[in-house]
């Protein structure tokens, strides 16, 4: 099996070698990742610079690393077009310091790495520990690695692209793994204004709402100490929507024609 590791923290990222470390014993890794910290990225690519490439020694010994001067998913972009002449199998994205959970999957460079591998034919799994100190992180790792096992041996289909987090809880004290979907919006965008002397500046400020989350969600799960896994191959892009259908695509049909 031939894994693609990334992430959006940067290739010095601890949690990123964590992954390395336990899933090296499953397939033949390759690290491409943002050479610096790009969380928040989402799925950002590059298209108006050229995007500088460093092979760089690995943190752990034999495995080929590449520093990308880019986005997490310019990382992901130009290793599996590029820098690796083979098919990646999986792209393992991760472990990111901090949540990523309901709708910030759409602003996360740890997803939406992810995203682009599954996009181009591989398996994707995005792995975050809610944590930012990221005590746990190797907890996270081997779990991704168990999950890559379950892949490997067929247990699981291929081609399925999960956003998986785990709360900040010793292994002892965490509770159950839930298969979840995504909780809508847990966060309010305020924008703070400052000046620093010669011109103002303003900071995008993301506020928690103070709500429940839906039982079935991520961060339900997460609030209780489960784990949680979210198959983002449906949710994310194949959510049915049932106010769309064929009879109200065939009257907007009508009006824009008529
Ligand atoms: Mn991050």
């Amino acid at each position: 099996m031939n894994i693609l590791v990334t992430n959006d923290d940067g290739i010095l990222a601890p949690g990123l070698w964590s992954l390395v470390s336990e899933l090296k014993q499953i397939g033949h890794i390759t690290v491409a990742a943002p050479d610096r910290e790009q969380s928040a990225q989402g799925t950002a690519v590059t298209l108006r610079h050229p995007l500088r490439v460093q092979r760089v020694k690995p943190l752990l010994a034999g495995v080929e690393t590449y520093a990308i001067e880019g986005t997490p998913s310019d990382s992901v972009i130009l290793a599996m077009g590029k820098l690796i002449p083979g098919r990646i199998d999986l792209v393992v994205s991760g472990v990111n310091a901090g949540p990523n959970l309901g709708d910030d999957v759409l602003i996360s460079g740890t997803v939406g790495a992810a995203l682009q591998g599954y996009l181009r034919g591989a398996t994707a799994i995005a792995v975050s520990v809610e944590s930012f100190e990221s005590r746990y992180r190797d907890n996270a790792a081997r779990l991704a690695a168990l999950i890559t096992g379950k892949i490997a041996d067929d247990t699981l289909p291929g081609h399925l692209f999960l956003n998986v987090n785990l709360p900040d809880l010793p292994l002892g004290s965490t509770g159950r793994i839930r298969v979840t979907g995504l909780a809508s919006r847990s966060h309010i965008d305020t924008v703070k204004e400052g000046h620093d002397g010669k011109k103002a500046y303003y900071w995008l400020i993301r506020q928690k709402i103070d709500r429940d989350a839906g039982e079935n969600t991520d961060i339900h799960a997460i609030e209780q100490g489960d784990i949680s896994i979210t198959p983002l191959h449906q949710e994310l892009l194949n959510k049915p929507l049932p106010g769309i259908t064929d009879r109200l695509c065939a009257e907007l049909l009508a009006s824009l024609k008529g």
